[in-house]
């Protein structure tokens, strides 16, 4: 076993008014961020997995109504929540997801136990919510996911007729999809992700999220890989696995390959937004091409790192 490790995560990609940031919401954002990777960092410190570190993360960030989420998901059109997750393990290439889910307080423990207990990969809406209830998987009753802000978002996003990122209304207070990915002690990568969709998406739209490859991605040979954004552009450009082929067919780095792929190749399909990644060196990159990317990552022996816009 080293005695090395890597952790990065993120709460979402989009346009972050800087002039709307006040020092209350920063705080409370960062507040949040850090108590997550401190979630992960014990796990790898203690030598734990890098799947346990991300999925615990994760699941902190679910659990605030700041994240579009878990609890904090935003409503689709009919005004109802669904949510996406997954977990890949880079070590055995296994992957657990699941789609369209309601009521599930931790969407992205259903993806660990799918990837744990079966030789699926991806579950979709009723039947991954039995599938979660028989492994003892926790639900939640409607209220606990309604915030007026989220409910405000969806009549504002209905007026003007448009789908979007969570946090792209001018009056926003909330933070988008979160991710994590991590190099554990004994060199094995995992990326997990969670998100609540776009608010005034269609009932039954699949974003990036629960998609291997597209949104979520880790593979030893190479990197983990975790996506936000709108999804149908890292949907198209298969962004995650495309990290990892630039760096196992081209011999890219870690920070060449996520730069062609946010900055160049994700602009070709219009595609909007950021991703975190961690090679197996431990080495961290986290670009984005949108406003800003909430975002925090840490290795062995330094300080937790937090920051959301360019600089
Ligand atoms: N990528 C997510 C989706 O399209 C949204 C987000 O990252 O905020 O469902």
């Amino acid at each position: 076993m080293k005695n090395t490790f890597s952790i990065a995560i993120h709460g979402g990609a989009g346009t972050i008014r800087q002039s709307e940031m006040t020092e209350e919401r920063k705080d409370e954002l960062q507040k949040c961020l850090r108590t997550a990777i401190l979630r992960g960092r014990h796990i790898l410190d203690n030598g734990g997995s890098a799947i346990d570190a991300t999925c615990a993360a994760v699941v902190e960030m679910e659990d605030s109504p700041l994240f579009n989420a878990g609890r904090g998901s935003v409503f689709n059109s009919s005004g109802f929540i669904e949510m996406d997750a997954s977990v890949m393990c880079g070590q055995t290439l296994a992957a657990g997801a699941v789609t369209c889910v309601r009521n599930i307080k931790n969407p992205v423990l259903a993806a660990k136990a799918l990837l744990e207990h079966s030789s699926h990969v991806l579950l979709s809406g009723a039947d991954a919510e039995s599938f979660s209830r028989n492994h003892n998987i926790e639900f939640e009753q409607d209220d606990f996911f309604y915030t007026e802000h989220r409910y405000q978002q969806l009549k504002d996003a209905q007026k003007k007729d448009r789908v979007q990122l969570d946090h792209s209304d001018e009056n926003d207070g909330k933070f988008g999809t979160v991710g994590a990915v991590a190099l554990d002690k004994n060199g094995n990568l995992a990326a997990s992700t969670s998100t609540g969709g776009m608010t005034n998406q269609l009932p039954g739209r699949v974003g990036d999220t629960p998609l291997i490859g597209s949104g979520n991605y880790a593979n030893n040979r190479t990197c983990a890989v975790s996506c936000t954004g709108i999804g149908e552009g890292f949907i198209r450009a298969v962004s995650a696995y495309d990290v990892s082929a630039l760096m196992e067919y081209k011999g890219l780095s870690l920070e060449q390959a996520c730069k062609l792929v946010v900055h160049e190749k994700l602009h070709k399909v219009e595609g909007m937004g950021g991703l975190i990644a961690v090679d197996k060196s431990g080495a961290v990159s986290l670009p984005f091409n949108s406003e800003g990317m909430y975002r925090a990552w840490l290795t062995a022996g330094t300080d937790i790192q937090i920051a959301m816009y360019k600089n």
